[in-house]
């Protein structure tokens, strides 16, 4: 990673060396290359301390870990990180470096040294595994190929001497492990975008070998090239499939381009690398770019932007892990070919609390129409209760196999943390029940005569809860969410994202496709605002919001978006609302400036009926014949909505006052009313705006608010 930009560093020391032209010239050159020597071994020497320092910090969480070890304390204590980082972001802010730089560091050093605790509690309790001294890991495909950095970010942390050795196929890879040829096998088995790796479930069936771990790693597809050519001269591309079915959007942008598969994503690299013909580029990791010295052209090139494949790490004996790690457990089964056998079987798991994080089914060898299920649940095999779901399961099941217990990464317990900016002591006084406000004989009765079912508290008493990003909207923590009325330009939305993330904000906000009232005013940046949006969601790691105006539109911002607005004057578009019901996309559901909340509710029916259960209303102001203010911001309808329905409700004060100064008191008055959260319109120069400039907030005042928000809710 860091390779590149050096290259480029030393390219412009070279052009600073040409020859001079005169002595004036000649002194002045001599004079900027030894500033620069001066300036680098200086910087040398600050990067040498750093890692002086790491290696101390290291030392220090060991002789932690060893404390921990032979105690119960927990390993992880979320809430100190959690205010760790918090500080950290704090006293970095003050030296002037940037917090989501910071955050970003620090989570890697933390995930890194509590990764390091986990391994040293897995070898305790391994004395086989303990005694190993060199172990060899066997992946699929060569070096640089996502495999090989899932390998390499999963046994990292573990320290001493670890091989890594490349194999051509999973089976290869397997029966090395079987055949005690190598000691692990990273084996993937699933991506988020293209699903379950089937052929791994099948070897897992087959062979007799225990998961003993998982890895996930973030899949960052790029072109490389051997030159960094313009994407003009390009006209062979070569990757594995499945990396190229990941871009066909890219791929289909270049025209007249031949594309090409390949054994895997690092031997496409290498190929671009030994034919050395500048008209053809590799999808492939950037990794691969630095180890087969080839440029990236371009990055994050795949259709969807959070791609992540899941490893399983793979031995020929399952480990005992401690309790104080979280963990899941593998198992294959066959259900025995009875009425409700596959639901009697989960219903074990559930029945004690554990919690499924996948089922995978798989047809079973030489039986046609019978299937193998796969299931992995949050739970440690070292527990009397998953040892006895276990044994009632094998006595439901025709066929049971354990595969094994390992540390989760996929689990919230296993991610990292979040800094909590201005968090205080001050509890948040949750309001009354939901669910004992629908109970109510009164509200029933009510309920019964409503133009919706769907949305009705009738059917649903529990709030709905969706999660979005790190944020669960529907809970008892209110959702903040913020950013432009409009993207305006990529520096306008990155500076929105970056202060969101920093204040500790959940989602950014911004119009692309803008309803406005004049055709003369401006309408929005259309699908170039939708990619700076999503970049700098993706920058930040905050995902976004942004409104759809027309359903040819709602596919294509769907693949990107994290909710979709449907805005105030679409609330009753019938065919829009039919269209968001059949995306599988949340959809906040603004109310209509002279709706009624039962039109509103109705509205949201729509949705709902049409398949789609995501709807986050949005209360944003209502018509009256006040003039004061833009709109009626109408807070009563919160508590109502709430004893209605059972979707969560979220508040727009930005639209519904008009003016800024009046927005910070009533996202208060609608958290401090039960709203499940608040939407605000911020702008770096407001008085620049392109909309809504009068009622957007600037940097400091949104600071502001957020400092009390945070102490209020934390
Ligand atoms: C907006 O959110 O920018 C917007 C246009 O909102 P509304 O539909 O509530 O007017
Ligand atoms: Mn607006």
């Amino acid at each position: 990673m860091i390779a590149l930009p050096r290259v480029r560093a030393s390219k412009s020391a070279d052009r600073i060396c040409e020859p001079p032209h005169s002595e004036f010239a000649a002194w002045k050159a001599l004079t900027v290359s030894s500033n620069l020597q001066e300036l680098r071994s200086r910087l040398d020497a600050v990067d040498a301390r750093l890692l002086d320092d790491l290696a101390q910090r290291q030392q220090l969480v060991g002789e932690i870990a060893a404390i921990k070890l032979a105690g119960d304390a927990a390993v992880r204590d979320l809430a100190r990180e959690e205010a760790l980082l918090t500080q950290l972001v704090e006293r970095g802010r003050q030296l002037g470096l940037d917090p989501h730089h910071v955050t970003r560091l620090y989570r890697e050093i933390l995930e890194h040294s509590l990764r390091a605790q986990h391994e040293r509690l897995v070898d305790r309790d391994n004395p086989q595994r303990r005694a190993q001294r060199a172990i060899l890991v066997a992946y699929q495909g060569t070096e640089g190929a996502y495999s090989y950095l899932a390998a390499q970010r999963h046994f990292g942390p573990r320290g001493g001497d670890v091989a890594y050795r490349g194999y051509d196929s999973f089976a290869e890879m397997l029966e090395a492990v079987r055949d005690a040829a190598a000691d692990y096998a990273m084996l993937p088995i699933e991506n988020t975008t293209a699903g379950s790796i089937n052929e791994a479930y099948d070897l897992l069936a087959r062979m007799n070998l225990a998961i003993v771990g998982e890895e996930v790693q973030r899949i960052e597809h790029c072109l490389l090239a051997l030159e960094p050519v313009p994407l003009s001269r390009i006209h062979r591309v070569f990757s594995h499939p499945k990396a190229l079915d990941q871009c066909t959007d890219f791929l289909r942008e270049l025209k007249g381009c031949h594309v090409e598969s390949y054994t895997d994503t690092a031997m496409a690299a290498r190929k671009v690398r030994d034919d050395q013909d500048l008209s053809q580029a590799a999808i492939a990791s950037e990794e691969a770019a630095r180890i087969f010295g080839l440029h990236v052209i371009r990055r994050d090139i795949a259709n969807q932007k959070e791609n992540f494949t899941r490893w399983v790490v793979v031995a020929r004996e399952p480990v005992t892990i401690d309790a104080r790690i979280p963990c899941k457990t593998s198992v294959v089964f066959a259900a025995r070919h009875e009425e409700g056998s596959l639901v009697s079987c989960l219903n074990i798991l559930a029945a004690r609390h554990l919690n499924l994080t996948k089922l995978e089914s798989r047809p079973r060898l030489n039986m046609p129409w019978e299937y193998l299920f796969y299931v992995d649940f949050e739970g440690n095999l070292a527990d009397a209760g998953v040892q006895e779901a276990l044994q009632k399961l094998a006595a439901r099941a025709s066929f049971q196999k354990v595969l094994g217990s390992y540390p989760a990464r996929t689990t919230r317990e296993a991610r990292p943390v979040q800094p909590q900016p201005g968090a205080a002591a001050e509890t948040f006084v949750e309001a009354e029940s939901e669910a004992a406000a629908a109970s109510h004989p009164d509200v029933l009765k009510e309920l019964e005569k409503k133009p919706y079912k769907l949305a009705s508290r009738a059917s649903r008493a529990k709030d709905s809860i969706f999660r979005i990003g790190d944020a669960a909207v529907g809970g008892d923590h209110p959702v903040i969410i913020a950013g432009p009325c409009s993207v305006e330009s990529r520096d306008q939305i990155f500076a929105c994202a970056r202060l969101v993330k920093e204040l500790g904000g959940h989602m950014l906000r911004g119009g692309c496709f803008k309803p406005r009232t004049s055709p003369y005013a401006f309408q929005g940046m259309g699908y170039e605002g939708l990619e700076l949006l999503s970049a700098a969601g993706r920058a930040f790691g905050l995902p976004i919001v942004t409104e759809v105006m027309h359903p040819a539109d709602l596919e294509k911002v769907a693949r990107k978006a994290d909710v979709i607005q449907l805005g105030a004057r679409n609330m009753q578009n019938f065919s829009l609302l039919k269209e968001l019901g059949r995306v599988d996309r949340p959809v906040m559901l603004k109310r209509g400036m002279m709706a009624s909340i039962d039109e509103w509710l109705a509205a949201a029916e729509y949705i709902l009926a049409h398949g789609n259960q995501q709807v986050i209303l949005c209360e944003r102001g209502i018509r009256t014949f006040e003039t004061a203010t833009r709109n009626t911001l109408d807070l009563s309808a919160v508590p109502v909505v709430k004893e209605l329905t059972h979707l969560p409700v979220i508040v727009d004060p930005s639209h519904a006052c008009g003016t800024w100064r009046w927005v910070p008191a009533m996202a208060e008055a609608a958290l401090a009313c039960g709203a499940h959260g608040v939407m605000v319109e911020i702008h770096p120069e407001p008085a620049r705006a392109l909309s809504d400039g009068p009622q957007a907030l600037d940097f400091d005042v949104f600071r502001a608010f957020m400092a009390r928000v945070t102490r209020r809710h934390a």
